[in-house]
This record gives C-alpha cells, sequence and structure tokens, in this order.
C-alpha cells in the first residue's frame, strides 16, 4: 500500500501571483512549497512526495524548484486539476493519495498522519479535516483512495468538479464512505492560515519568521500572544471562489434515479417511505429528490449526488444552517458526557434561564421533543386549569387528535368526541372568535401569531372577558421572528406559548412555557417523556440560543428574506407574469394564483419542478438560515429567472398541466409535518 502526497500549485493566482514560492522570511530558502515539502518528510505513514503542476510556461519554474530539491514533479492540465492530479497519482504509483495545496504553508504533519491513519482504520474512501470545517483555514488535508480518485476522474463532468478534486467525492456521499477528523478546540474554524491574498501574505511572514515548522498549537498560542494580527486577514470566508463559480455554472442534468429506487425499497416496509408526510414524495413534484445524504450550511445533497440551496431547511428547523460549527461543538462536547440520563441535569435550567429571559410571557418552563408534544401539553393544561373541554384553533398545531380533529383532509382514526371538543376558525376572523367565546365555555384559543397584531390584541381582550386562556404557538415563529418571538414584537403577551422548531438548529426538542399562575399546575397534570430532557439537544439548544443572539440572527434572516422578495417580484414583473404572490415579513410564504387553464396546484408543481431542477430545494415558502451566503442567494435568484422562463413558456403554449412531468402535488397547506 502506497502512500503519496501530492502538492497541487502553480505560479498563475489571480490575487497572488507566484504565492507558493514567495519568500516567508524565516532563512533564504523559506517558502510556501518549502515548508510542505519539509512538513510532508515527517508525516508518519507517508511514502511518497509529489508535486503536481501545470503545462504553462510559468510553472517552469516549480518545475525547476522541485528538480532542485528532489521532489518529484509531473505536470497537466491547468485548468482540470481533477486529471492532473489522477495523472500524479498515476505516475507515483500511489494506492492512497493525500491532497494538500501549495498555498497552504502551515501544514501539521502530525494531523495528517492522524488523517492517514483515520482513513486506514474506518477502511474509508475518503477521510479529511475539511468536512466539516473545523480546522483552521490552510490546514486542509485530504486522503483517499486511487480508486475513488480513479471513479472519480472518469466520472466527473461538472466544471466545479473537474476544477477541485474532491468535490465529486464529497457530493456523492451515498458511494463514498467519508470518514472526519473534527478539530479537538472549539472555534478554530474561524481562523484563517493561508496564503492567497496580499495581506495572507503578510500575516504568513509574520507567523514563518519565528518558527521553520510550528504545529497548529504553536500558532494558535502565537496568534493568542498577538491578536491583532488575526486582524490582516480575516475577511476572506472558506472557500470564497469555489461557492462563487458555482453560481456561474450552467444548469447541470439531474437524475433522480437512486431515490427512485430508495422509495421503491423503503416502501415494502416503511409505509409512505418518509416519516413526514412533507418530507415525502406527496409533497414533492414527480422529477425530485427523495432522499438525502447531507447537508453543509446552506446546501443539501441527495443520493444522486445532486446538490441543492436548501430553501425548506428540515422544515423549519436549520435557523444557523446544517452543521453548524459551534452547535456540533455543543453537542460533540456533551456526547463525552452522556446522553439520557436517570436525573435531570442543570443544563435544563440552563435553558430555562434563558427562555424565561427572552420571552415575554415564559415564567416557567417545561420542555419535550416535538411541537406536537407541548401544544398537546397547552391544550390539557388549560383544560385542567379552567375546568372546560372546548378547545379553539385556527391552523396546523401538530397531529394529536384534538389537534388534527378538524382537518377533514387528515382526521381518519380521531373520535368522534374528539372531533366534536374541538372547532376549528380561520385566522383573523375576529368576529368567529367572539361568537364562540361567547356561547360556550372555551379552554384556550389557541393561534400561530404570524401575523395581525391588531387581531391578537382582540383575542387578547376577549380571552380576558371570557376566562379563556390564550396559547400563542410559536413553533415556527419562535427564534425566526425574533428571540423572545411574535409577542415580543407583537406586543400581545399570550397565558400559554410553544416553541419548537428552530429553537436546536435540528435537534429534536420543544419547549412550553408560560406565566407562573398557570405553569405550576404542569405537577398536576401527566406531561412526563423518557426522553423529555435528553441532553444533546438541550446543549444544542443552547448554543443555537446564544449564537441567534450573538448574530442578530433574525434580523439578518429578514433582511435576507427582504432582498430575495424584492428581486423576485421584479424578475417576475420583467417576465410579464403574475403566477405567485410572496407574504409574511420574517417568514416568507409563496401563494400560487388558480388560472384560466390550470389550478394553483399545477402552478405550484410547475414551480417546484422547475427551481429543483435548477438547483434550489423549494416547497412553497423561503426558509432561510443564517448560514446562506451571498453566493446562494444569487443561485436562487438565477433557478427564479429560469423558473419564470419555463412558466411564461407554459403558459403561452396553455400548458401548464402538461409542463408537469408526472402528477401535481396536493397544496397541503395545512400539513406542515
Ligand atoms: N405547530 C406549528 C405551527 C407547526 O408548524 C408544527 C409543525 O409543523 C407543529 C405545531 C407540530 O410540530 P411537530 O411536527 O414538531 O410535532
Amino acid at each position: 500500500m502506497k502512500t503519496v502526497a501530492i502538492i497541487i500549485a502553480r505560479m498563475g493566482s489571480t490575487r497572488l501571483p507566484g504565492k507558493v514560492l514567495m519568500p516567508l522570511g524565516f532563512d533564504e530558502n523559506d517558502c510556501s512549497l518549502m515548508r510542505i515539502k519539509e512538513a510532508m518528510e515527517i508525516v508518519p505513514g507517508l511514502d511518497e512526495t509529489w508535486v503536481a503542476t501545470s503545462t504553462l510556461p510559468a510553472d517552469d519554474k516549480i518545475v525547476a524548484w522541485c528538480n532542485d530539491w528532489g521532489v518529484n514533479v509531473f505536470r497537466g492540465d491547468e485548468t482540470d486539476v481533477l486529471s492532473r492530479f489522477a495523472g500524479a497519482a498515476a505516475a507515483a504509483e500511489a494506492d492512497v493519495v493525500i491532497r494538500v495545496t501549495g498555498d497552504c504553508p502551515f501544514h501539521d504533519p502530525q494531523i495528517i498522519g492522524e488523517i492517514i491513519a483515520l482513513r486506514a482504520a474506518t477502511g474509508a474512501d475518503y477521510a479529511s479535516n475539511v468536512d466539516p470545517g473545523t480546522w483552521p483555514d490552510g490546514m486542509d488535508c485530504e486522503v483517499f483512495t486511487r480508486a475513488a480518485l480513479v471513479a472519480t476522474d472518469v466520472e466527473a463532468v461538472r466544471p466545479s468538479d473537474r476544477g477541485c478534486v474532491t468535490q465529486y467525492i464529497l457530493r456523492n456521499r451515498h458511494r463514498f464512505k467519508t470518514a472526519s477528523l473534527p478539530c479537538p478546540i472549539p472555534g478554530l474554524h474561524k481562523e484563517r492560515w493561508v496564503l492567497d491574498t496580499v495581506n495572507d501574505y503578510r500575516f504568513c511572514q509574520e507567523i514563518a519568521k519565528n518558527n521553520p515548522h510550528p504545529s497548529y498549537l504553536d500558532i494558535l498560542s502565537f496568534l493568542n500572544k498577538n491578536p491583532q494580527l488575526r486582524a490582516l486577514n480575516a475577511i476572506h470566508p472558506r472557500n470564497e471562489r469555489f461557492l462563487a463559480d458555482l453560481v456561474q455554472e450552467e444548469p447541470v442534468k439531474r437524475s433522480y434515479d437512486t431515490s427512485r429506487r430508495m422509495r421503491q425499497a423503503a416502501e415494502k416496509i416503511i409505509p409512505l417511505a418518509a416519516q413526514t408526510f412533507s418530507k415525502s414524495h406527496l409533497q414533492y413534484p414527480t422529477e425530485s429528490p427523495l432522499f438525502v445524504t447531507h447537508g453543509d450550511g446552506g446546501l443539501v445533497y441527495d443520493v444522486d449526488g445532486n446538490d441543492y440551496v436548501d430553501l425548506v431547511g428540515g422544515l423549519l428547523p436549520n435557523i444557523l444552517g446544517y452543521r453548524d460549527p459551534d452547535v456540533d461543538d455543543a453537542i460533540r462536547r456533551q456526547l463525552d458526557r452522556g446522553i439520557s440520563f436517570s436525573l435531570s441535569t442543570g443544563l435544563e435550567y440552563e435553558l430555562a434561564q434563558r427562555l424565561t429571559r427572552l420571552i415575554p410571557c415564559a415564567e416557567m418552563v417545561r420542555f419535550g421533543k416535538s411541537g406536537t408534544d407541548v401544544t398537546t401539553a397547552a391544550v390539557r393544561l388549560a383544560r385542567y386549569i379552567t375546568g372546560r373541554n372546548w378547545i379553539l384553533s385556527a391552523g396546523y398545531h401538530g397531529w394529536a387528535d384534538w389537534a388534527i380533529a378538524r382537518d377533514d383532509a387528515r382526521n381518519t382514526g380521531v373520535p368522534e368526541t374528539v372531533k366534536y371538543l374541538t372547532t376549528a376558525f380561520i385566522y383573523g376572523d375576529i368576529g368567529r372568535v367572539r361568537q364562540e367565546l361567547t356561547t360556550k365555555g372555551y379552554a384556550c384559543v389557541m393561534v400561530e401569531p404570524e401575523t395581525d397584531p391588531a387581531f391578537l390584541k382582540q383575542l387578547r381582550t376577549l380571552c380576558n372577558a371570557t376566562g379563556t386562556l390564550l396559547v400563542f404557538d410559536e413553533i415556527i415563529t419562535g427564534f425566526r421572528f425574533a428571540l423572545g418571538g411574535a409577542q415580543s414584537i407583537y406586543g400581545v403577551t399570550p397565558d400559554l406559548a410553544t416553541f419548537g422548531k428552530s429553537m436546536a438548529n435540528g435537534m429534536p426538542i420543544s419547549a412550553l412555557v408560560g406565566k407562573r399562575q398557570h405553569m405550576k399546575h404542569m405537577t398536576e397534570i401527566c406531561f412526563s417523556g423518557t426522553f423529555f430532557g435528553e441532553t444533546l439537544s438541550l446543549a444544542a439548544a443552547i448554543a443555537t440560543i446564544d449564537k441567534l443572539e450573538r448574530e442578530d440572527v433574525p434580523r439578518q434572516l429578514q433582511q435576507k428574506g427582504d432582498l430575495l422578495r424584492t428581486e423576485v417580484l421584479a424578475l417576475q414583473k420583467a417576465h410579464g407574469l403574475s403566477v405567485l404572490r410572496i407574504d409574511g415579513d420574517y417568514f416568507q410564504r409563496i401563494t400560487f394564483y388558480d388560472g384560466a387553464f390550470y389550478t394553483k396546484e399545477d402552478m405550484k408543481t410547475l414551480f417546484m419542478q422547475e427551481m429543483i431542477k435548477n438547483g434550489v430545494l423549494i416547497i412553497a415558502s423561503h426558509n432561510f438560515c443564517f448560514a446562506h451566503t451571498k453566493d446562494d442567494m444569487e443561485r436562487i435568484l438565477k433557478a427564479y429567472q429560469a423558473t419564470f422562463v419555463a412558466i411564461k413558456q407554459a403558459l403561452e403554449a396553455t400548458a401548464v398541466r402538461n409542463s408537469v412531468i408526472g402528477r401535481s402535488v396536493a397544496a397541503s397547506a395545512n400539513v406542515r409535518a
């Protein structure tokens, strides 16, 4: 088994030409390439080092440097880096290859050795410390089998895959087994130790002149003593250019064959082949993915190796983005202590303190696992406190009997007595609420306070007058509208409120909060679960809420939404169309219109089909996350542009329904889980 490191290096660089050979200052031979070569010489488990450079005349200098210092060199295509890299691996007769880049002068041999050992021990096709990126930018190292490289070189066609050796492997997670070495020290993903700009050069020189071969811990302690250095080059996000290139890429042909095969197999043993209506084939057009492998920031990847900007966000929990380093680090640290215990933990109190500080009505708190847990607990508590049985509600509040009682499309199996005790009304219809509350004794009114503060104020007054508890279901609005929920924006304080979804960036946890006078009775009703208080979710919730507050995330999400809405509506107008509307200031829902020759369901299906085809996973809302970048936003707009063109063509041919491949998606507005 021959293990070979291949350093990708070239003289041409738009930002800093010649960077790999620029003097770094420790001695007269010091430069990035020299440092990497010397680091590789002491990597445990490494047999040989090669440089892969281009055939451009400018790179003769790199070849001359390699010849001077006895380093193997391979020359290949400048832009098709994948074929160049594969060529070098073949020339070296490598079984396992290590990809390092010439613009990372501070590679740490110990870390590289650990990744080599990790790959061997796990039998992975690919192991790295970049996925997720928890190490400082510039410590990047990927180790993979030659077989995976050969398959990639044969199959990869997208320009972004050919320009970046391992993107194809990373996208096709269902085919390649991967392993990851996380950084043991939290927060280091924010460090930038690469050589790509003039400011990076100044930064690298400062580090280099003190130490010929600093370990990553040496660099860290040097920076901790000289923190001002970090300001030199901190502004560039990781993978900046790669992500920008993706925006320019032409739409790729997407296949969903693996998704289809998996659905067929799963349906034999999993009814619906999914756990949630909205994540199943019922919600998506025929030409759609059905299974994902992983997510990263604002992106998600399916089992056919397709990538998407994700505007579904796991049905809203992913408020920070997939694999948020701060939240994941909190989860990892808690994992080292244990998950579900025999007694309570202090994490419950820590999280409760945050909720009581942030949410106006929250004087006391209890935790559940799902939204349904806590909306149902609110209903039971309200019934117990008021001694009344009737419930008045608007909208979706989960899958429990009481919550689904009045949804005729989904209430099979719900006893008639439960249906009888539940009354549904349309949000905003204060006349109906007045009539109901003044003719019957209701335990509570539950609403989702998405809009219309005047209505909410009237509701508060009516509830006070009739002794009815007012419950805000803030499962969607909570933490997304504001850290204190919609109640903190609209100035109406309910008696009880429920939170979930965005609370822990994807971990399953929910909360029932409310005024002490009501919540103190929680000890008298049955609300008790084995997994209530499970600690990974509590730790994740604390880290999520702290980050939402630190980064002022709700305001950032609102800004993204405002920007996108303006641009999308302008695009729609420019195409002479009027097929959709975008409502909501803090959370945007998309509504489609019926046309003369088609239904709004047909239009929604065509819209989703075309957006997905153009690389945006979307249902009928813009579920932004903190990690969505400017480039992601541009990709979304490009997809809208292509989608409006397709819709216009379909309308001109009066063929909206025919343009939908397969069946139309039902407008399941009420079922959001
Ligand atoms: N309440 C609202 C407003 C929701 O949107 C949902 C789910 O989408 C729920 C309650 C139920 O939450 P869960 O699916 O976590 O049980």
